[in-house]
């Protein structure tokens, strides 16, 4: 089975990995060490575009939109702090990797503002990507994910904030620019909700990703927020089941050890949608792989 998003280095340097930036081939082999164990034995590294240096150019200083001037110097702070990795060494090292015939896919995951993508687009085009991933971690210059957003969000609103981050993942969707929805209702990490299920907003995203033939990932990080809970939620997977959405499965862990973490919960997640199979790529082109079986009560690792 497959992991179709990590990182090779996380957001705080630990003692253990490459400093940031720099990407020994060997590093690689300890992912796929790790997911063998799990039964994981197809990898896709997915880079955050906007951590690579090379991307300042193209994504420019997004944070401006934000008007409240303390988030909007919170998020030029976070993204000058984490703006410290290579996209050339990156690709270079998952294509040597490739070459040793470690079964690792070049992928990236890719920040969206409407107003960049087409640029971002061409920014990437001569890369030889197996896939890309698209991913909303701003609304708008608003960085929502951290806990010091917590305050804000409740101030901006739940259902009001729910709206914006869903509004540009549709977008996001619909453009068919990038294969896969990272983390579709990543929106809940915090464990704030809209009193209702909201399933106008899922509906409005299910079509749009329909529309541009965009996937759904399936990943466990959610089970290590507060959430507590798989992305995306069960009524929204199922949703995307009816409008013939394919899956990927992911865990989006940053070291080496959590290569394929969670991969019995993501299955048993796509599994109760309805899903009998997930995606699978090579050169940006999909086919459909036939899911495992996991055992009803299977451990999330
Ligand atoms: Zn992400
Ligand atoms: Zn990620």
């Amino acid at each position: 089975m497959s992991d179709y998003h990590l990182h090779l280095h996380p957001h705080e340097p630990t003692p253990d990995g490459p400093p940031p930036g720099a990407y020994p081939v060997e590093y690689l082999e300890r992912y796929v060490e790790a997911a063998a164990k799990r039964g994981v034995t197809e990898l896709a590294f997915t880079e955050h575009l906007g951590r690579c240096v090379e991307s300042a150019g193209v994504l420019g200083p997004f944070w401006e939109l934000e008007p409240d001037p303390v988030e909007q110097e919170r998020t030029r702070a976070l993204v000058a702090g984490d703006r410290n990795l290579s996209l050339e060494r990156f690709v270079d090292v998952v294509l040597r990797a490739k070459d040793r015939g470690l079964p690792v896919l070049l992928g990236l995951e890719v920040d969206f503002f409407p107003h960049t993508i087409d640029a971002v687009m061409d920014f990437l085009a001569p890369y030889p990507w197996d896939l890309l991933v698209g991913a909303v971690h701003f609304i708008g210059g608003w960085t929502f994910d951290r806990p010091w957003a917590r305050e804000p969000f409740l101030q901006r609103g739940v259902r009001r904030v729910w709206e914006g981050y869903f509004d540009l993942s549709a977008q996001l969707a619909a453009s068919g620019h990038l294969d896969v929805l990272a983390h579709p209702d990543r929106i809940k990490l915090h464990g704030f909700r809209p009193p209702e299920e909201p399933l106008d907003l899922y509906e409005r995203l299910v079509a749009a990703a329909a529309a541009g033939d965009t996937a759904f990932e399936v990943s466990s990080a959610g089970l290590r927020k507060p959430v507590d809970e798989v992305y995306p939620a069960p009524t929204l997977l199922r949703m995307g089941r009816e409008a013939g959405l394919a899956i990927t499965l992911a865990s989006d862990y940053h070291t080496p050890d959590g290569a394929g973490w969670g991969h019995g919960a993501v299955v048993a997640a796509a599994r109760a949608a309805g899903y009998t199979h997930r995606a699978a790529y090579a050169a940006r082109r999909r086919t459909l792989v036939a899911l495992p079986e996991i055992p009803p009560g299977a451990p999330a690792d």
